[in-house]
């Protein structure tokens, strides 16, 4: 982007979007991410306050960042979210605004779609792996569907969109609702997006085999619809495609489907993320192995100067990427519902 000061790391990569984990605490245990008694959480005095957050990330969204993300665990368990929300998308940098989103469950939204969306959130991603209130309990060990659900409409009236849902597919869980998910988000002008899931789980239970690939996801799907992939990626994770109804190549869309293939179809090539911990560490890849703690710095008074010398050197540590499908591959040992989405 012409004008703006460059967040690039040692393999040319051009960093635009911020992932923010504001907690590693969720209302859900979904079993592709903890263990039903859950982790040992980040000790509360580590966690940064409002005013951290919106140090760090105007620090980050005046070397370039233009993209903020927020996630977690689960961003809406913070007492203090709208808080956050209005103080980062007051934020300015070389490139105006960033644009605020978040990744949540959706439990709470149905309360709290209104005042982000006036405090400055501009859309959300909902996770969404089932439409069974049973295979819900079984996924995520929590009754939460309806409260999902409500959360997605009420998301939408709030006008919090392009709506985006998110659907891990689990072995002999939940593959054989997948083209009920993509016809439930067609009909409310929603994207699904099918993430392949990731050895990033607490549990470190990832198996290969155990994994739905996307390979198989796109053939469930072309048993019903046609899809036709859709140019111009860039940076994007999902792959995305129009959907239209198998057999009827010309007819009119009935919306648009991504398949986020971080396993079998790695897409670290044009990588533009960065992630900040809720505890104040600087990730430069989601299955990094190493970080950089912002959080000491900044609670020391060393300044924007330091925190930005610290962004950049971690930029240029940056690996080309995951290396999942490396021999040598070895899962971050910290997991998932602390690094966040
Ligand atoms: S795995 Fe790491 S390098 Fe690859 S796209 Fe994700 S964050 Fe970027």
């Amino acid at each position: 982007m012409r004008g703006l000061p460059l967040l690039v790391d040692g393999h040319g990569r051009e960093h635009r979007d911020l992932r923010v984990s504001l907690t590693d605490h969720c209302n859900l245990r979904c079993t592709y991410c903890m263990p039903a008694e859950g982790v040992p959480w980040l000790p509360k005095a580590t966690l940064l306050t409002v005013d951290e957050l919106v140090a760090l990330v105007g620090i980050a969204v005046e070397a370039g960042i233009t993209e903020v993300r927020l996630t977690g665990g689960e961003p809406l368990l913070r007492a203090d979210i709208v808080e956050i929300v209005a103080g980062l998308a007051a934020l300015e940098g070389p490139g105006g605004h960033p644009e605020v989103s978040m990744t949540t469950n959706g439990i709470g939204l149905a309360r709290l779609a209104e005042p982000l969306a006036e405090a400055g959130l501009a859309r959300v991603n909902v996770s969404l792996d089932t439409l069974d209130a049973d295979t819900f309990k079984r996924l995520a060990r929590r009754d939460r569907l309806s409260d999902t659900l409500a959360g997605i409409e009420a998301a939408g009236a709030a006008g919090l969109g392009p709506l985006k849902l998110n659907t891990v597919l689990m072995r002999d869980v939940n593959t054989a609702e997948a083209v009920d998910l993509l016809r439930f988000a067609l009909e409310r002008g929603a994207e699904l997006r099918f993430i392949e899931q990731m050895p990033l789980d607490a549990g470190h239970t990832w198996t290969r085999d155990g994994m739905v690939t996307a390979d198989e996801t796109q053939a469930w799907l072309e048993q019903v619809f046609h899809l036709e992939p859709v140019p111009g990626r860039g940076a994007a994770p999902a792959e995305r495609y129009r959907v239209r109804p198998r057999g009827e190549p010309d007819a009119t869309p009935l919306g648009t489907v991504g398949i986020i293939a971080s396993v079998t179809r790695p897409f670290c090539g044009a990588c533009d993320r960065l992630r900040l911990t809720a505890d104040g560490q600087l990730r430069n890849c989601l299955f990094a192995t190493a970080e950089s703690d912002l959080r000491t710095p900044l609670r020391e008074g060393a300044g924007r100067a330091e925190v930005t010398r610290r962004i950049h050197a971690s930029l240029a540590s940056k690996l080309p990427g995951h290396g999942i499908n490396d021999p040598g591959f070895l899962q971050p040992r910290r997991p998932m519902s602390a690094i966040g989405g």
